[in-house]
């Protein structure tokens, strides 16, 4: 057995034969989009497998193409689906698929099997593609609904991990720029909160991805986002808001024993505490515009009476309490609970919002965890599957994830 073929044994995966003869195959296949054709001629690989050179396919179908360390990552409508190239496998939404043939790589053109055209597209993102097999016609369909609120029908397909394709979670890296964030005491020196929030923004981006869910970030990189704007980029097809941060309490007896990570959702502060965490992060409007905070936290009673709040707050509030309850298995330091406060970057978006603040840097322990990264992997995976539990959790109470015939 080829390492390969070893490999996909021991991860439990079926190798597939090519489904169809050669003498069936079309000479070329299709892509209809809302705005024209594209014919693409099939080739054959090295083996005589039909393949498709992949660039002509993923402009026409306006997705993207990575090719990274060994993997070429495609994505279309949001949904990425990752090859290794030369083995016969692919990942999608965290899970490893066996493929007919192997994607590959010749003189620079990415080239990857016919079923991905033919079945795999299709298949999985059924709610925008159609294949048309006797005519070897990938159409794009019409009326596509976005917003979680309009999807319906139950002839969508779901990922493997159940959910349906198409959610889009605005991941928000805190602070940025000129505004650190807190120094990070017992981070490597150099390092302060917004680099750290930036690394794990991104590694969750990637979890989020892998997890067959779209990502827009608040950035990618250092530089300053005004809280206010922080919001705006959950737009109307964004699901969840999530921002990212580190805490840190000030001098005092004892302080550097204060660790462990906690989840905020939006409301008046509660206590104390919540209350300074608040003032903390709002601070960082003084970056933008010299602004007292403070005038700007006074308006969320408006803001709370405008988001016909319970409904919001109930969607939120369970957000964070899976976000603190995944966290708990991957994180050094204890869960402190979840918690309300009046964070201004949860005021402007427009859908249940979270903030997770990750650890004290100024605990050593906590330090070390959220600087390590691995830790910072574990933990972007943990809050990665605390997203796809609500948003599987939110489909089925709205109904949008339908069950034909048998129950749950
Ligand atoms: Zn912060």
């Amino acid at each position: 057995m080829s390492a390969l073929g070893a490999l996909a044994a021991a991860l439990g995966v079926a190798l597939a034969t090519l489904p169809s003869s050669a003498a069936s195959l079309p000479r070329e296949v299709t892509v209809a989009g809302l705005r024209g054709e594209t014919r693409i001629a099939l080739r054959r690989d090295g083996s005589g497998s039909p393949v498709v050179p992949a660039s002509p396919l993923v402009a026409a179908l306006d997705g993207m193409i990575r090719v990274e360390a060994g993997w070429a990552e495609v994505t279309i409508a949001r949904q990425p689906f990752r090859f290794l190239i030369g083995a016969p496998l692919y990942q999608f939404s965290n899970q490893l698929l066996p493929l007919a043939s192997t994607a590959s790589m010749s003189s620079d053109t990415l080239y990857l099997p016919y079923q991905f055209v033919a079945e795999i597209v299709p298949y999985y993102l059924a709610d925008r593609y159609r294949w048309d097999a006797r005519r070897a016609r990938l159409e794009e369909l019409r009326g596509r609904t976005t917003t979680l609120a309009g999807r319906a029908p139950a002839d969508v397909s779901r990922l493997p991990n159940g959910l349906r394709p198409g959610h889009l979670v605005t991941v928000d890296p805190g602070h940025g720029g000129i505004d650190p964030g807190n120094p990070g005491t017992y981070f490597p020196r150099g390092v302060r909160e917004k680099d750290v929030t930036l690394q794990v923004g991104l590694l969750l981006r990637d979890e989020l991805k892998r997890r067959g869910i779209g990502v827009r970030m608040t950035r990618t990189t250092d530089t300053l986002i005004a809280l206010g704007d922080r919001g705006g980029y959950c737009t109307a097809e964004c699901d969840l808001f999530v921002s990212l941060h580190v805490n840190s309490v000030a001098r005092r007896r004892g302080y550097t024993d204060v660790r462990g990570f906690e989840t905020f959702f939006l409301a008046e502060a509660k206590t104390e505490d919540a209350a300074r965490v608040a003032k903390m992060e709002n601070d960082a409007v003084r970056f933008e515009t010299g602004e007292d905070p403070a005038a700007v936290v006074g308006g969320l009673d408006f803001i709370l009476k405008d988001l016909q709040l319970n409904e919001h707050l109930r969607e939120s509030a369970r957000l964070a309490e899976l976000v603190e309850r995944q966290m708990e298995t991957v994180h050094t330091g204890e869960s402190r609970g979840v918690k309300q406060a009046g964070f201004m970057v949860l005021t402007t978006a427009r859908r249940p919002a979270i903030l997770v603040e990750m650890g004290y840097s100024t605990n050593p322990l906590d330090g070390r965890f959220l600087t390590t990264r691995s830790s910072q992997r574990a933990l972007a995976s943990s809050i990665a599957d605390a997203v796809v539990v609500y948003l599987i959790e939110y489909e089925r109470k709205t109904g949008t994830a339908v069950d034909s015939g048998g129950g749950q």
